[in-house]
């Protein structure tokens, strides 16, 4: 092991995204990350080989103590002990960004959603097929399914088998929780799935005005048939996400509502998060975050504690917490 300062991204981990991929999937820090693998890829002509020969070009610049400009302020940069030596990948992104059951406001899919509906997508399994027979997969690590919805893409309940018999054991999938898949509720079933499923709202008004398709029903019916195929009483599996979008979403009464639903729903932990863009504005005319919202935070946090509820900290709500101290 070599000690230096680099990322588990940068050394054994990739995103698959739309039309390119990246070494990760983190965009909110000061640097904006985008270390592009492939610009313009489309399922076709790249190889494990070169992935893992561009990967050794950053970890060479980070022994000798450089950093990518891109990389700066991104909270998974560690100086640490790092296994350079080994060629593995054990952290994966999905993020297709290609259709979406939902129209959620806050998204930028919605700025030209006719077109977004329409885009094409690329399928990875031949890539994934590859890493298997490859053996460069090893567990331990994680893969993520996110943007756009992936339960409506064709290979998704094929692609989380295949994960999963090849030894993926933590598999996270955000949804949209509109469409109930069977390859999730089975992930959850065998304790090597968690679903996030995105609520942002405690009540039918809210969650119409937020996602603009009146789905609430089916969402919470979703949430507790996965709910009830959680058989570990010690690990949860299924979470609702609530990202707080000001002036939108964020009253007391709101966040109580929806934090009663998980309960009813027998759901044990929750995702909170800060709108992505409202966040990067604040940044950009460098403006504190308002009271109301730090403030919003707490309340939540402490609700959580008082409901045995696990809250799981995204990257705009988990700057908010460290800056003010918060847990
Ligand atoms: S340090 Fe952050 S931005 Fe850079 S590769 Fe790692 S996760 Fe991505
Ligand atoms: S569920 Fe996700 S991808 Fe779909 S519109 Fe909402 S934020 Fe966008």
């Amino acid at each position: 092991m070599n000690e230096f300062t680099s990322c588990h991204w940068l050394l054994h981990g990739l995103s698959f995204e739309n039309d390119h991929i990246e070494m990760c999937c983190l965009c909110c820090h000061k640097g904006g990350g985008r270390l592009y693998i492939k610009e313009q890829y489309n399922g076709k002509d790249l190889s494990w080989d070169q992935i893992f020969q561009l990967k050794q070009k950053f970890i060479e610049e980070n022994k000798q103590g450089k950093i990518d400009p891109r990389c700066e302020g991104c909270f998974n940069l560690v100086n640490r002990g790092w296994d350079d030596d080994q060629k593995y990948i054990n952290y994966i992104h999905f993020n297709h960004w290609t259709h979406c059951n939902s129209d959620c406001i806050y998204c930028y899919t919605s700025w030209d959603k006719e077109n977004y509906q329409k885009r094409s997508h690329y399928n990875v399994m031949p890539m994934i097929k590859e890493l298997f027979k490859k053996k460069l997969f090893k567990p331990g690590g994680e893969i993520t399914f996110a943007g756009g919805e992936p339960t409506i893409l064709k290979e998704f309940d094929e692609l989380v088998m295949l994960l999963i018999k090849n030894g993926a054991d933590r598999i996270t999938v955000h949804s949209s929780g509109i469409k109930f898949s069977k390859a999730i509720e089975k992930g959850i079933k065998e304790k090597k799935l968690h679903v996030c499923l995105s609520a942002d709202s405690g009540s039918r008004e809210v969650f119409q005005r937020v996602k603009r398709v009146d789905k609430f029903d089916k969402f919470w019916e979703n949430a507790k048939k996965y709910a009830k195929a959680q058989i570990d009483d010690e690990k949860t599996f299924v979470e609702t996400k609530f990202i707080l979008i000001p002036e939108v979403n964020t009253t007391k009464e709101e966040i109580d509502k929806w934090l009663n639903l998980n309960v009813e729903s027998g759901i044990k932990s929750i995702v909170i998060d800060i709108e992505n863009d409202y966040c990067r504005d604040l940044r950009k005319n460098n403006k504190e975050r308002p009271t109301y919202l730090v403030d919003l935070c707490k309340y939540i946090i402490e609700r959580a504690k008082e409901l045995n509820l696990l809250l799981i900290d995204y990257n705009n709500f988990r700057y908010l917490v460290e800056e003010y101290n918060l847990m």
